[in-house]
C-alpha cells in the first residue's frame, strides 16, 4: 500500500498516484487527502492512515470506500453509531510500543469482539502498527514491537476464530526488518527514492524520484570582506563571484540551511552562503567553472541526496520533501 500523504510527500498526489496506478489501495493521513484523490479518479480503496476526526466522516469514509484505522475509543464509538449502507472495512491500530496511537494489547481483542458484534465493519479486518525505530538496525525495540504484535494477534485469532490480516512495515522495516513483512507492507520514503536509515545518504537499491531545481537569476563579483545577504551572516574571505538562486522559504526550501549546504551548478557542488530569504538564496560559484546566468541549479535529486542536505537543516529528508510548497510547479518525466 503506497503512502501518499502530504501530496506524496511533496512530490504531488497526482503524479505519483498516476505512477502507481496498479497498487490495491493507497494510505492517506486525512479524509480531505482522500477526498481530493477520489476527485482526481483513482478508485482504488484509500486508507485514512490516523482514521476519522469526527463522527461526520464516517458515513462519507463508507459512502467513498475509504477503510478506516481504528485507532481509540473515540474512534471506535463513531463507527458503533453510524448509520452504514453496508459494513465497513477497519484497519485495527495496535500500540505495540511507540506511544502514539493505537490501542493498548490487553485491550485490543475487546475492541475487536465489540465491533465485530456491532455488523458495522466487514470481515476482512487488518491489525497494524507502527514502528518508533525501524530506521535503526540496532535498536531492538522493533524486535520487542513485532513481539507485541504476534502475541496480540495469537490471542485475538484463537479468542475469536477470526483471521486477521496483519501490518506492520512502514519503509525502514520493509529495507531491514523481515520479520515485520506481513499480508500488506506500507512504503512511504523508500517509494520515493530514498533510504530511511540513519546515516545512510543513499541505498542501491533506490533512486531519487525528486530533483528540485531552480536556476541562476543573478551574478555578480564582491570584495573580500563584503557580506551577502540578510544580517550580513556571510563575509567574502576573498573576492568572490555570487550567484543569486530563485528559491526560498517560500517554497520550501529550509531557512536554516547552513552557510556551506550544497548546491549543484553545472555537475559541480557550490556552498549556500548567506540567509535563506524567501524567494532566493545565495551560492558562491567562484569555483564553479563559468556559472551563467539562466543556469539551472539543482537544490537535490539523484545527485545531491535529500538526506545529505538534511543534514545541513537540522532534519530529516521527510520534512524537506513535505515542505516543497505549492508555488513549485510538479512536472512528472517518464
Ligand atoms: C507515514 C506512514 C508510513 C510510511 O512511513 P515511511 O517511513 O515513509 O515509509 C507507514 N505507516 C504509517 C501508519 C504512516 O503514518
Amino acid at each position: 500500500m503506497p503512502i501518499v500523504k502530504a501530496n506524496a510527500y511533496g512530490h504531488g498526489m497526482d503524479i505519483v498516484c498516476g505512477a502507481l496506478d496498479q497498487t490495491p489501495a493507497f494510505g492517506v493521513a486525512s479524509i480531505n487527502e482522500a477526498l481530493e484523490l477520489r476527485n482526481l479518479g483513482f478508485k482504488q480503496p484509500i486508507l485514512l492512515l490516523e482514521g476519522t476526526f469526527d463522527s461526520d466522516e464516517i458515513e462519507l469514509a463508507s459512502e467513498n470506500n475509504f477503510w478506516l484505522m481504528v485507532e481509540n475509543h473515540r474512534q471506535k464509538d463513531h463507527i458503533l453509531k453510524a448509520k452504514l449502507k453496508q459494513p465497513i472495512r477497519i484497519w485495527l491500530g495496535l500500540d505495540s510500543g511507540m506511544h502514539r496511537l493505537g490501542f493498548d494489547p490487553p485491550e485490543t481483542h475487546e475492541v475487536y469482539q465489540h465491533l465485530l458484534n456491532s455488523g458495522k465493519i466487514d470481515s476482512l479486518t487488518v491489525l497494524a502498527t507502527h514502528f518508533a525505530c525501524a530506521n535503526d538496525l540496532s535498536n531492538e525495540m522493533t524486535t520487542r514491537q513485532i513481539e507485541c504484535f504476534d502475541k496480540t494477534v495469537r490471542g485475538i485469532e484463537s479468542a475469536t476464530g477470526h483471521i486477521l490480516g496483519q501490518s506492520l512495515a512502514n519503509s525502514a522495516a520493509i529495507m531491514g526488518w523481515e520479520k515485520a513483512l506481513r499480508d500488506w507492507q506500507r512504503p512511504g520514503y523508500m517509494l520515493y527514492g530514498n533510504s530511511p536509515f540513519y546515516g545512510k545518504q543513499t541505498s542501491t537499491l533506490l533512486r531519487p524520484v525528486m530533483t528540485l531545481k531552480s536556476e541562476i537569476i543573478s551574478l555578480r563579483t564582491i570584495e573580500a570582506g563584503e557580506t551577502v545577504g540578510y544580517d550580513a551572516i556571510w563575509k567574502a574571505e576573498r573576492k568572490s563571484t555570487i550567484a543569486t538562486i530563485s528559491i526560498g522559504y517560500g517554497d520550501g526550501y529550509p531557512r536554516r540551511a547552513k552557510n556551506g549546504t550544497p548546491v549543484i551548478i553545472k555537475q559541480q557542488r557550490c556552498p549556500l552562503v548567506g540567509r535563506v530569504s524567501m524567494d532566493m538564496i545565495t551560492a558562491d560559484v567562484t569555483d564553479c567553472d563559468c556559472a551563467q546566468l539562466g543556469d539551472p541549479v539543482i537544490l537535490w535529486g539523484p545527485e545531491l541526496p535529500v538526506n545529505e542536505v538534511a543534514g545541513y537543516c537540522e532534519t530529516n529528508g521527510y520534512e524537506l520533501l513535505s515542505g516543497i510548497s505549492t508555488r513549485i510547479p510538479r512536472v512528472g518525466i517518464n
